[in-house]
């Protein structure tokens, strides 16, 4: 095959991504495909499409498909359909809500169930999501840990909101499932230059501090 010929041909991954509502699947699938991020909320109904198209190691032409199912579908009769063919199912919770991550046991059950009618098992990767939100997390690494490797999964920790984590996650999967070996630069590149965001406070929320009497002399220290 030529080389012009060997670039044409698509490798294609379908990616999955399931959880609650609200845990930031459908962020996540933004970020990652078109590198945005809303704060607004809005139910997916059923299932959405992402497409993302790149180059991985030595494949030219590889197509990312990301499938964002809704929080919901697990109560319905399609959650089947929806993880038919998928090479990977991601399971999406929220750090700073615990439940979140004891609800993704009924999708395990549920991508189990589905992936013994597929000849070659989905790989399954946890992912915790809205690592921004450190000061209010509620789930501490060593449970993160201890669910994913209970579950034989390969775990990250992401941000949809700042982006950290995130397109190097979906990398090393569609790699790991393309059988690419990411190289330590392209591993570098997918990582976000994550800024801080200052909050700003209305005056009349902050506590009120006394006033502390001031000493005459200065508060400089200079070291001699
Ligand atoms: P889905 O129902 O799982 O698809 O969740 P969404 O992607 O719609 O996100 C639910 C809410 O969480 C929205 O208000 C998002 O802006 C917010 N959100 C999602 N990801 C993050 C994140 O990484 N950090 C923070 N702070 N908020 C996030």
């Amino acid at each position: 095959m030529s080389d012009s010929e060997d670039e044409a041909v698509e490798r294609q991954v379908k990616i999955t991504l399931v959880g609650a509502p609200q845990v930031g699947k459908t962020s996540l699938a933004l970020r990652y495909t078109q590198d945005t991020f809303s704060k607004t909320y809005q139910a997916s109904m059923g299932v959405d499409f992402y497409l993302k198209r790149l180059i991985l190691g030595s494949e030219k032409n590889v197509s990312v498909q990301v499938w964002d199912v809704a929080g919901s579908a697990l109560a319905g009769k399609m959650t089947d359909k929806y993880l038919y063919g998928t090479h990977a199912i991601l399971f999406v919770y929220d750090v700073t809500v615990g439940s979140t991550l004891d609800g993704l046991q009924e999708w395990v059950t549920a991508a189990r169930k589905a992936a013994r009618a597929q000849d070659r098992p989905p790989l399954f990767a946890l992912v915790a999501n809205k690592a921004d939100m450190e000061h209010v997390r509620q789930v501490k690494s060593d449970r993160h840990h201890r669910f994913a490797s209970e579950h034989g999964m390969t775990s990250y920790v992401v941000s949809a909101k700042t982006g950290e984590g995130v397109a190097l996650s979906f990398q090393k999967i569609a790699a790991e499932l393309l059988g690419v070996r990411l190289s330590k630069a392209e591993q570098e590149q997918q990582q976000p230059v994550v800024t801080a965001e200052i909050e700003t406070f209305q005056e009349a929320t902050l506590p009120k501090v006394p006033p502390v009497a001031t000493p005459s002399s200065s508060t400089v220290c200079s070291l001699m």
